[in-house]
């Protein structure tokens, strides 16, 4: 007999189960429960799209766009791609669905993400994002708003401790040309010593190098030239306000000259939120303004900011989270009850409460079985010399109720 070997799953993707899907779930109820005070409307969107909706905004030299799109031809022959971020799609609907009406307007959404990347613990090649965006807004409220927004989630996942805002502007256009102008020449003058991405990095976008992980450029990029030498006053003022408001709102924050963000289109504003608990992967959320996406979509200037945060990073530092046991679990001892049983309990799960039902195995065993479960009532349902009986046994906070629906 041939045995049949089962498919294995796709390298980077997981299987989430257990305690870790329940941190993954506690991080996605807490986003929806904070993404309704903060009064941003829920969004669903497709999956994937057409190519040119990443390559055009996040920039063709970008290292996501360059080496981690999952892009193939439909049968159609057109190219497509499955969503490496959330931002890009957004956008191209606000100009393709007439979202214009709505602005300011504010979305929340989440759901899975596709990048092939070198899969590690907290890097994988499907994982998930939850993400908010205000679309059609300049004003530096909206950076505070979101930037607000993101220390209440982590705050209450429970993990605000020992994350930390990093927080820099990129200034307004004339800000970043001047400064590129001065990185390309520092740059120039160690090229040799760089890595050879970053050489690579020199002539098509320079203010990536600053971004660059290997140790050869780690060493230069301390030496830089700052922004702060090239913002514009328009530009000081927009980061002024900021942090002003961060510190009205009582959110703490630092100063991270150096940080970009890997995409090109962010203007002003860039963040992140980083730990040193996840190892490398320390970026939990990351985001900032993009003023010039609407453009390179065909639309017309319009102002934007928004951030994404990775829920398998945020759920490892929620940690694992217990599965909730059943208010009350009914066992069926004796067959003849089963739908007697099976009436007592769809009435316990229909007034709201959680419940489990026991009707297999040895019917001798099926009390025990309950019993180790550790719900808050157990109701059981047997044959006594002729007659039925239903017997409970509960926890006082819950006796009352339990007794009211199965008597
Ligand atoms: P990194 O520097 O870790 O590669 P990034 O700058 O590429 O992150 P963004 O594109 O800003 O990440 O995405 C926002 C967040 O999404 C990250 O902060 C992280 O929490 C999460 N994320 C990004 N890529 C992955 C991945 N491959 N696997 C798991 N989470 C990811
Ligand atoms: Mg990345």
């Amino acid at each position: 007999m041939s045995r049949i070997e089962t498919p294995r799953p796709i390298r980077g993707t997981q299987d989430i189960f257990g305690a870790e899907a329940e941190a993954f779930a506690f991080v996605v109820e807490t986003f929806e429960r904070v993404r309704k005070l903060y009064r941003f409307r829920r969004v669903e969107m497709p999956v994937f799209e057409k190519t040119e909706v990443f390559s055009r905004s996040l920039g063709e030299t970008t290292d996501v766009v360059s080496k981690e799109m999952y892009s193939f031809d439909d049968r159609g022959g057109e190219s497509l791609t499955l969503r490496p971020e959330f931002t890009a799609g957004i956008a191209r609907a606000y100009l393709t669905d007439g979202w214009q009406q709505y602005a300011p307007l504010k979305v929340a959404t989440h759901g899975p993400l596709f990048r092939y990347e070198r899969p590690q613990k907290g890097r994988y090649r499907q994982f998930h994002q939850i993400d908010a965006e205000i679309i059609g807004a300049g004003e530096p409220q909206a950076d505070v708003e979101l930037l607000v927004m993101a220390d209440q989630l982590l705050k209450e996942l429970g993990i605000a401790d020992g994350v930390t805002l990093q927080l820099n502007t990129l200034g307004d256009a004339d800000s970043r040309d001047a400064w590129r102008v001065a990185l390309v020449a520092y740059f120039e003058s160690v090229r040799g010593e760089l890595s050879e991405d970053s050489q690579d990095r020199l002539e098509r976008n320079p203010l990536r190098i600053l971004d660059s992980k290997d140790p050869r450029d780690k060493a230069f990029v301390a030496d830089a030239p700052q922004i702060d030498d090239y913002l514009t006053p328009h530009a000081q003022d927009f980061y002024g306000r900021v942090t002003e408001g961060l510190d009205a709102a009582g959110v703490a924050w630092t100063r991270l000259p150096a940080l970009v963000r890997g995409l090109d289109y962010y203007r002003h504003t860039a963040f992140e939120f980083v730990t040193d608990r996840l190892g490398a992967q320390g970026t939990v959320l990351g985001g900032g303004r993009y003023d010039g996406l609407m453009e390179s979509l065909g639309g017309a200037p319009t102002p934007a900011v928004g951030w994404a945060a990775g829920i398998e990073r945020l759920a490892m530092l929620v940690g694992e989270r217990g599965e909730a046991v059943a208010d009350v679990i009914v066992v069926v001892e004796d067959d003849a009850l089963m739908d007697r049983g099976i009436a007592t309990i769809a009435k316990l799960r229909r007034d709201g409460l959680s419940a489990d039902l026991i009707a297999s195995g040895s019917p001798r065993k099926r009390f025990d079985k309950a019993v180790k479960m550790g719900a808050e009532a157990i109701v059981s349902l047997s044959i006594r010399d002729g007659e039925t009986r239903v017997s409970l046994r509960a926890e006082d906070q819950i006796r009352a109720r339990v007794e009211g629906l199965i008597s």
